[in-house]
């Protein structure tokens, strides 16, 4: 892309206002202050653009959430196109939209079994808050308003409204208040972190132990609902061991307790199906949170789908339904998720991501080789490379050496955006990385961690 001098006049002025005016989400606030922000202005396929005309690959998705890639005219002219008949009416009471009724029931068709209910929101905080809040409601409705406690694990990331951040592990919980006397936090089904001595097998055991004994002393008739992401995107993306989702989902069953599934990330083809938790995981939760993926970031959309069973109950006569948005059922973001998942169909975008997400897995596997790198994991286009100070102990180097925002930086002088946390580095690219790409970003990463290894060396972390 060519930028003209007045759009880089442009660019320097928002980053100015940025500073002067913006807050930015989740974000150290004090760091932006110092250290500058980059401004992005353009996008392309599976590239973004800066202001200054650098073009990079976009290892994050915009945020795990462009799974068909840039420049999707078909979507723009999809918003447009509503937005010139109907840009906004209210969906409260008996008002409804043609593309909100479309998209629910082209969901409705997608997700598994008895999933056929859908409430839309903005995004996957919304998706979350809105999965307890109907929970809740459930129960108030059949006259157990006592079943309130939801079971969540450290680690978690299931967004940043007042009860969403509850739901979300204590790490970001820290200076912060939520409705944390909600939830009951179990361990984070984190193998590579587990107890040293103790096998995979032996881990899983301590894991569903930990969850009856939890059930039981809380009392199975003061638990509502447990959440799970199939797989932990924020907190680390942390794959958990085989059987776990089966044999959490048993105890969720044996006890009564609903079992809501955040696909937040993991729908719509990150991991190579339209559901993970049914697809891959082969379990039918009782409500899917899903966001991101649904409309590819186009437009900002939610869906949080629940079961005929649970929807009985809430629609029965005799309690007004209290929960909506103005912003629930916006036709031009429904327009916009309809014709993403057309596009998702049509080219066979999870097909697609079951042969590409493995080979972008075994590429970045092998960087494994490498000193810094403790252990890359995930799936598909879900990634994580956890860099150690020492790969036998796995010991972590110390948080001034900073070093998943220096690799971040690196690979970012090298044409490709990753994600920073800690000591990790997410990937969670658009979906439609040819393989070509894939051995780019690979070597670009390789070549990135290495000269952050040479940076940590020469500042004495290493
Ligand atoms: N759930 C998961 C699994 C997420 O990863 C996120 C955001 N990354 C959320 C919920 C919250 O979504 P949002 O930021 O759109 O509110």
């Amino acid at each position: 892309m060519t930028l003209t001098t007045n759009f880089e006049k442009s660019a320097q002025e928002a980053w100015e206002q940025d500073r002067a005016h913006l807050i930015h989400p989740f974000s150290s606030l004090a760091a932006n202050k110092e250290e500058g922000c980059t401004v992005m202005a353009g996008s392309d396929g599976v590239h973004v653009m800066d202001a200054e005309g650098n073009r990079f690959y976009d290892g994050i998705g915009g945020l795990w959430c462009v799974n068909v890639g840039y420049g999707r005219e078909e979507i723009i002219e999809a918003i447009v196109k509503q937005l010139r008949e109907l840009p906004f009416y209210s969906a409260f009471n008996n008002l409804t939209n043609k593309p909100a009724s479309a998209l629910a029931a082209k969901l409705a068709e997608l997700a598994p079994g008895k999933l056929n209910h859908v409430f839309f929101g903005t995004g996957g905080s919304v998706a979350n808050d809105s999965a307890v809040r109907l929970v809740h409601h459930y129960f108030n409705r059949i006259g157990k308003p006592y079943r309130k406690k939801i079971l969540s694990r450290q680690n978690a990331y299931h967004g940043s409204t007042h009860l969403t951040i509850a739901l979300t592990g204590p790490v970001y919980q820290a200076g912060w208040d939520g409705a944390t006397d909600l939830v009951h936090y179990l361990s984070a089904p984190h193998s590579y972190r587990r107890p040293a001595g103790v096998s995979e097998e032996g881990f899983l055991d301590f894991l569903i132990q930990e969850m009856e004994d939890a059930i039981l002393k809380l009392g199975p008739d003061n638990v509502a609902a447990f959440i799970a992401e199939p797989i932990m995107g924020a907190g680390g993306v942390i794959v958990p061991p085989e059987g776990y989702h089966k044999r959490t989902f048993d105890l969720c069953r044996k006890y009564g307790i609903f079992y809501i599934s955040d696909e937040v990330v993991t729908a719509f083809g990150r991991l190579g199906h339209m559901f993970a938790s049914f697809d891959k995981f082969g379990i039918e939760p009782d409500i899917i949170a899903s966001a991101k993926g649904i409309s590819s970031g186009y437009q900002p959309l939610s869906a949080t789908i629940i079961s005929d069973e649970i929807f009985e109950v809430i629609s029965r006569p005799g309690a007004a339904f209290f929960h909506g948005f103005t912003y629930s059922c916006h036709p031009a973001a429904c327009a916009a998720g309809l014709k993403n998942i057309e596009i998702i169909e049509r080219e066979k975008i999870c097909e697609r991501v079951r042969k590409t997400g493995p080979i972008f897995e075994k590429t970045l596997h092998k960087l494994e080789d490498l000193d810094l790198v403790g252990e890359v994991r995930g799936s598909h286009f879900m990634m994580c490379i956890e860099s150690v100070a020492d790969k036998k102990t796995k010991a972590l180097l110390p948080a001034e050496a900073n070093v998943g925002k220096r690799i971040a930086q690196n690979c970012q002088k090298r044409g490709l955006i990753v994600r920073p946390l800690g000591q990790l580095n997410i990937l969670s690219p658009p979906l439609t990385l040819e393989v070509a790409q894939i051995e780019e970003i690979g070597a670009i990463l390789r070549q990135s961690i290495k000269a952050t290894m040479d940076d940590l060396k020469k500042d004495g972390f290493l």
